[in-house]
């Protein structure tokens, strides 16, 4: 059975992480509202992408589309999970320099810096290495990470600057690998949610 990986469809490069994940061999679903998370007997999703865009903006779309309490929820309970550039924003335990009002869901203990990649590197392609591997990445008005908790990995760095933290379930980049079609993290959490699926499938109970 493949997995089933939920993308939050709400904004941003949505489209970008379904074709990689399907090219990796995931069956993808979008995420727009509770019920497209969990259902009667547990989780839809085996892995979930929170994709780049403005989070600000998803944040507030989460708020009015009734999703952000069962996202988070979703993900805390240790639904696979990456994050990239704005969802990356969105699953800090902090944000420095908010938009007015703006909230993350905190599930990933790592502070960081919207926009934070100055404006000569605004928007770059460059090889980087990561403990996955080199890979081919995009930065876009990037964040960075300014602070890891306690049990957080950095895996990638762009200069001094941390722009790739892990968990156990959660990976966080500050990149863009759905842009430049490496497909070096999808695959990564395409096999995490495999374990998840067959999980699944052995009728483990699930609770969130
Ligand atoms: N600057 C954006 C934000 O704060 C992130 C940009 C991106 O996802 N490419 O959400």
């Amino acid at each position: 059975m493949p997995a089933t990986v939920g993308v939050l469809g709400l904004q941003g490069g949505v489209r970008e992480h379904r074709e990689l994940l399907e090219r990796v061999g995931a069956r993808v679903v979008l995420v727009r509202a509770a019920s497209d998370l969990a259902g009667p007997d547990g989780f839809r999703v085996d892995a979930l992408v929170l994709p780049g865009g403005e989070s600000s903006t998803i944040d507030k779309l989460l708020r009015m589309f009734g999703l952000f309490e069962p996202l988070g929820a979703a993900i805390r309970s240790g639904v696979p999970t990456l994050a990239t550039c704005a969802g990356l924003v969105l699953a800090a335990r902090q944000i420095i320099d908010p938009a007015p009002g703006q909230q993350s869901l905190g599930v990933l203990d790592v502070a960081v810096r919207r926009n934070a990649l100055g404006p000569q590197v605004d928007s770059m392609e460059t090889e980087l290495a990561t403990t996955r591997g080199r890979i081919r990445a995009a930065f876009i008005r990037a964040p960075v990470v300014t602070a890891v908790g306690a049990g957080v990995e950095v895996i990638a760095r762009i200069g001094t600057q941390v722009v790739g933290v892990s968990t156990p379930t959660i990976t966080g980049v500050a990149f863009h690998p759905e842009l430049t079609g490496d497909a070096t993290f999808h695959r990564h959490l395409v096999r995490a949610a495999s374990g998840e699926a067959g999980a699944r499938g052995r009728g483990a109970v699930l609770s969130g």
